[in-house]
């Protein structure tokens, strides 16, 4: 059985309790892991802020700390195999998915050990002589990572890297639903690497209960999250009494334009991955198709004729394009949206049901579903479904395009198709989201800072920002000769 990892030790949940954790593919039992209780996130916290505070951690020269961080990184790269497995195994996404995402998961650790070994303050004009003043970056101090189940290990690691490589200390919560992979690295990193006790902490339990310490404790100093806006709202509100700093990371009810001077056939193709890849639970999915009004009917067309090569099965399958949704309760949520739609007058032209595959009945498999004649007011266009829905609205205008694009909530991500460097340029300026791609859809790398505008969050991730997010700036000045302040009279 799996174990909670508290102050640099594997411990049970204190109340003993423990969860079974489901494969989305057949529904059978996969692993059994400690449930804890809010006691034991308190002692996750207590660990972590005794490291923080009289520990080495962040005292630890950077370039050391670096060095730590990109061993991970190796750690990842190395045990890929098995921690793709893993994650396949948990959220039911085609292995082949999930190795991509574990050389991500390595390309992000390696890209903030370098940014920590860089790590150095600046020297700020001073406004007289005899003075030196600097400004460095400093840790926050104790961080509650809290990670959803759609990209378990890889959400984990663009927090977990950048907070550890900036000095602070963790408590690292992974979503009851999948649990393993960030299990599986919290093991080899105690096994492998000799981080003090307490820098590290995991917490396996139910959102709601571990939650509330780690987003209430005095001694939690950041809340980095990334999940439904509903509990990120709520994470806020809760952080706010004691002022912690938050990083909210909340999904997005991304546009994908179609300009009528494009490849329709590569237009298309984008337009499926961009909608379907990880059944649409992906929080940059392009689940809004906006397509100009004279090539609607016909990209619709090709998209459809495509539909039946998103092989759904299990991800161990070589050739499975796309596995189940996480859980019944979520396939559940997916369908009422669906229905919702038919019921709002949306026209219904693919999927929407369940596969007929027997050897699927086990598992939470959604067909790909695409709706027509849907209107801006419609619940199906506003609303996060985060499964396997795209709906398609027509345009006429450059204007109305982006109009149409920005009537949202959300902010996280939107592409512009056009072979107009022009109009690409104007559109990209003009979308309100904090990833615009011109001619692609999905492509991310360390490098370049990930975050939405709007109800899609606070703060980035990955990227420098995504590392400042864990720093606090301090400024020094440094009066090499004091002098009498000359606010009181000199006698
Ligand atoms: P949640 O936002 O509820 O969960 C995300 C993480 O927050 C999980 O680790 C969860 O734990 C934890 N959590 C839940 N409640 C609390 C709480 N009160 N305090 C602290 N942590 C908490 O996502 P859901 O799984 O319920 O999905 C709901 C919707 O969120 C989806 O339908 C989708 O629209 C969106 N979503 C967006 C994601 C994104 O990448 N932006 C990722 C996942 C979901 P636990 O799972 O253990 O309850």
């Amino acid at each position: 059985m799996t174990l909670l990892f508290l102050d640099g030790r594997w411990q049970p949940a204190g109340g003993r309790a423990t969860r079974e954790i489901l494969s989305p593919h057949d529904g059978r039992v996969v692993a059994e892991v400690a449930e804890a209780t809010a006691e034991d996130a308190v002692v996750a916290i207590t660990a972590a802020r005794r490291a923080f505070d009289t520990g080495t951690w962040r005292h630890t020269p950077a370039p050391e700390r670096a060095r730590a961080i990109a061993a991970i990184g190796q750690l990842v790269a190395e045990h890929r195999e098995d921690l793709a497995h893993l994650e396949t195994l948990d959220t039911g996404k085609p292995i082949a998915e999930s190795r991509v995402d574990m050389d991500d998961i390595a390309a992000v650790f390696a890209y903030f050990a370098g940014l920590a070994g860089n790590e150095a303050g600046r020297v700020v004009a001073a406004p007289s002589p005899g003075v030196v003043s600097r400004v460095q970056r400093e840790p926050v101090g104790v961080c509650s990572l809290i990670t959803p189940w759609n990209y378990p290990l890889l959400q984990a690691a663009w927090k977990l890297a950048p907070a550890l490589a900036a000095g602070n200390t963790v408590v690292l919560k992974p979503s009851e639903l999948t649990p393993l992979t960030t299990h599986r690295l919290v093991e080899l990193i105690d096994t492998q690497l000799d981080l003090p006790p307490g820098v590290l902490n995991l917490v396996l339990g139910a959102g709601p209960v571990v939650g509330e310490p780690l987003t209430t404790h005095p001694d939690v100093d950041l809340v980095s999250f990334t999940g439904g806006v509903a509990t990120g709202s709520a994470i806020m509100a809760k952080a706010a009494a004691t002022i912690k700093r938050v990083a909210l990371e909340l999904g997005g009810k991304n546009p994908n334009l179609v300009f009528a001077d494009v490849d329709l056939d590569l237009a298309a193709d984008h337009a499926l991955t961009a909608a379907y890849l990880h059944a649409g639970q992906v929080c940059s999915a392009g689940s809004r198709l906006l397509v100009d009004a004279s090539i609607h009917d016909d990209l619709v067309e090709r998209i459809v004729a495509r539909l039946p090569e998103i092989t759904l099965g299990d991800g161990f399958v070589e050739g499975v394009r796309c596995g189940p949704l996480i859980s019944p309760e979520h396939r559940a949520k997916v369908e009422g949206y669906i229905a919702g739609a038919i019921d709002d007058g949306a026209s219904l032209v693919a999927g929407g049901r369940r596969p007929d595959d027997p050897s699927l009945a086990h598992g939470t498999y959604l067909l790909p579903t695409l709706f027509t004649d849907v209107d801006p007011s419609m619940t199906i266009v506003r609303e996060e479904v985060f499964g396997p829905v795209l709906t398609v609205e027509a345009f006429r205008t450059e204007a109305e395009a982006v109009a149409l694009a920005n009537d949202t909530v959300y902010g996280l991500a939107g592409a512009v198709w056009t072979n107009d460097a022009g109009r690409a340029e104007r559109v990209a300026g003009a979308l309100r989201c904090g990833t615009v791609w011109i001619n692609d859809f999905h492509p991310y790398f360390p490098q370049a800072e990930w975050g939405g505008f709007k109800r899609s969050g606070i703060g980035r991730e990955l990227g420098i920002a995504g590392y400042d997010e864990y720093t606090e700036l301090k400024h020094v000045h440094h009066t090499l000769r004091p002098a009498v302040s000359g606010w009181l009279p000199t006698g």
